[in-house]
């Protein structure tokens, strides 16, 4: 970390009950555990935005362009297929996908974007894929079988608020602090 900067990614929160059923459905589909490197079930959440290495400044003006934007009613997510970045014969990342409620997730994405660019960060070039990381593997693995076997989820989750985390990177893996929460509608 640099002194003055914080690492900073906006996000949306699993709630309790979502996190312990997904935590327990990925355990019944792997009960021998997830290739690579899992993220620990209390860290499951899904980026909407990482902002990167952040001033003080540019910490208050997301702050205050979350604030001001409309970021729609709250909806429904029903987290379903697991999937693999960038393919499943050479997986990386290890996720969730959403069935119900990806295309709000996408708006959401897209008013948390319009808050960012407006706030002075540069355009995010990169499409957005909803995804709840579960693991990242390094080396890449083939997890064709593993997700052959990992039935679509079908967790129902509300999703009311969105969080700007700050990242902690550490030996032990990334810790998030939560700054702050908007509420949607
Ligand atoms: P670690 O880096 O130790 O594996 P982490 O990826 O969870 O842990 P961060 O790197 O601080 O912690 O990332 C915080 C969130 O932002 C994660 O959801 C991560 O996938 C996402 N993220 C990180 N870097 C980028 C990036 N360049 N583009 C898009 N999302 C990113
Ligand atoms: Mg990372």
């Amino acid at each position: 970390m640099v002194a003055g900067l914080s690492r900073l990614f906006v996000a949306v929160q699993l709630t309790t009950e979502a996190r312990h059923a997904l935590a327990d459905r990925v355990l019944a589909a792997a009960p021998g555990g997830l290739p690579g490197r899992p993220v620990p079930p209390p860290n499951w959440h899904l980026t909407l935005r990482f902002l990167g290495d952040v001033e003080a400044v540019g910490q208050d003006r997301v702050l205050a362009a979350l604030d001001q934007a409309d970021l729609g009613a709250p909806f429904t997510v029903t987290w379903g297929a697991p999937g693999a970045f960038p393919r499943p014969r050479r997986a990386a990342v290890l996720w969730v996908g959403a069935d119900r409620g990806a295309d709000h997730l996408e708006s959401l994405a897209a008013a948390t974007e319009e808050a960012a660019v407006s706030a002075g960060f540069p355009d995010e070039d990169r499409p957005f894929r909803p995804h709840l990381t579960l693991s990242r593997i390094r080396p890449e693995e083939d997890v064709t079988s593993l997700l052959a076997a990992m039935p679509p989820l079908g967790v129902v989750m509300p999703v009311d608020r969105i969080v700007l985390y700050r990242s902690h990177l550490g030996r032990g893996g990334a810790s998030y602090q939560e700054i702050e929460e908007f509420p949607l509608g």
